[in-house]
């Protein structure tokens, strides 16, 4: 709470601080802004937050973000369908995207593995991601957790539960730092990572 705001302006202040990387001066600075813009250009900010909320559900087939049933990537018949990249979160399909590289579909998992915090392999759709290979057609799975102890770990145990399949397992070379997560890698770091995958032991 801020003195001498009202309690609507304080409000939006708070609110915003909540955000990544807004401290609360930025908040502040953020707030004035649209006390001064015009109501529909206000307006029209509040409405894109309320649709991204109401409207964007998880892809059936993916999880991937999607206004659909299936997302655009599983929609797209020239994707090669043999191939699964497996990757955390849907701003790491972003990051991937970008390389211009991917042909292949994907797999959020909606994390990692991590029992200290709680999530175990249930909370994600490990589950779902072993149905799929079950059901056949899928050649590759490669794995694009963050080259962390916690992401590798995630890789390692789908690995384990799909071994007996026989399917190919592989995962993003090491050009990658390790410790590092995708987000932050370069396009051409990541490029180099896709196009050398090695075999996931
Ligand atoms: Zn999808």
């Amino acid at each position: 709470m801020t003195t001498g705001y009202t309690e609507t302006v304080n409000k939006l202040i708070d609110e915003l601080a909540k955000l990544p990387g807004i401290g609360q001066k930025t908040a502040e600075r953020l707030a004035f802004h649209i006390l001064k813009s015009k109501p529909a250009e206000a307006l029209e900010l509040a409405q894109a937050i309320s649709d991204v909320k109401t409207k964007i559900k998880q892809c059936k087939v993916c999880f991937n973000f999607s206004e659909t049933e299936l997302c655009p990537i599983c929609l797209d018949t020239r994707r090669d369908k043999t191939r699964i990249c497996v990757v955390e979160q849907p701003k790491d399909v972003i990051v991937l995207e970008k390389t211009g590289q991917c042909k292949w579909v994907y797999h959020v998992l909606g994390g990692h593995i991590a029992p200290l915090e709680g999530i175990e392999p249930d909370n994600l759709t490990i589950d779902k991601l072993v149905e799929r290979v079950k059901a056949g057609g899928v050649e590759e799975l490669i794995m694009a957790t963050n080259p962390n102890l916690l992401g590798d770990g995630t890789s390692l145990y789908i690995s384990s539960l799909l071994k007996s399949t026989g399917i190919k397992i592989t995962r993003l070379a090491r050009g990658l730092a390790t410790g590092t997560t995708l987000e932050y890698a370069s396009g051409k770091m990541l490029t180099d990572a896709i196009t050398s995958r090695q075999p996931l032991e």
